[in-house]
């Protein structure tokens, strides 16, 4: 079974999506790591990415490599883990930039799809259920206004330690969010099919739910 998941940075995807992964034991896959993982590979080998020839070539020799151990990605850099590298917010931007470029969106939408093949999964990012998986189960779209994905994000800054200027977070959401709804490939849209679900005022719970109660007499 596939569910998945798409909505805007600060969403709330994530957590929840976690949260659901791991009540039906399911695997659960972040791929807004998988690209925040290549901004940080590229960079790392300095290789030049502008023209999309480079980039193809670039993105074929990456000593980069996606796998599912106990139900979650794991990404190794030269047989290196460096899931803890890829939230610092210059691979934030780079991941926005890359995630424009058709040579990288082919790369990880293979990717995306040969890891579904090792099991039940959820999987979460911007194009989810309208390009990698659009037979998906279960399709949800979910969102929340920008200042309260703002604050969670502020918020989930400060939990490691990280004091962020509430105005200035907000700014670059919007613009990521806008990068992302507004590029030519694979752009952040809710699938005509999806289940719509603004967070704003909802917990955690809640959510997670909603969620769970879509899978209900599914097969
Ligand atoms: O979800 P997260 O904020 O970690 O994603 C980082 C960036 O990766 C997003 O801003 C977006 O540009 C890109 N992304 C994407 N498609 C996905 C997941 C993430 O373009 N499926």
């Amino acid at each position: 079974m596939v569910i998945a998941v798409d909505g805007p940075a600060g969403a709330g995807k994530s957590t929840v999506c976690r949260l659901v992964a791991e009540r039906l034991g399911f695997i659960y896959l972040d791929t807004g790591a998988m690209y925040r993982a290549v901004a940080w590979a590229l960079r790392e080998t300095g290789a030049p990415f502008e023209e999309d020839a480079h980039l193809v070539m670039g993105l074929k020799g990456l000593p980069l490599h996606f796998a599912i151990r106990e139900n979650a990605l794991s990404i190794t850099y030269k047989g290196r883990e460096i899931a803890g590298d890829l939230r610092e917010p210059d691979i934030t931007r780079l991941a926005s930039e890359v995630s424009q470029r058709p040579p990288v969106r082919d790369y990880l939408t293979a990717w995306q799809r040969k890891l579904a093949t090792a099991g039940n999964i959820v999987a979460e990012g911007r194009d989810m259920t309208t390009v990698v998986f659009p037979d998906a189960d279960v399709k949800v779209f979910i969102t929340a206004d920008l200042a309260t994905r703002t604050r969670r994000r502020q918020r989930e800054y400060l939990q490691k330690g990280m004091e962020v200027d509430f105005s200035q977070l907000l700014k670059e959401i919007r613009s990521r969010d806008e990068a992302d709804a507004g590029r030519g490939i694979a752009p952040l849209r809710p699938a005509e099919d999806a289940f719509f679900l603004d967070t704003s005022c909802l917990e955690i719970d809640q959510v997670v739910l909603r969620i769970l109660s879509l899978t209900e007499g599914l097969p």
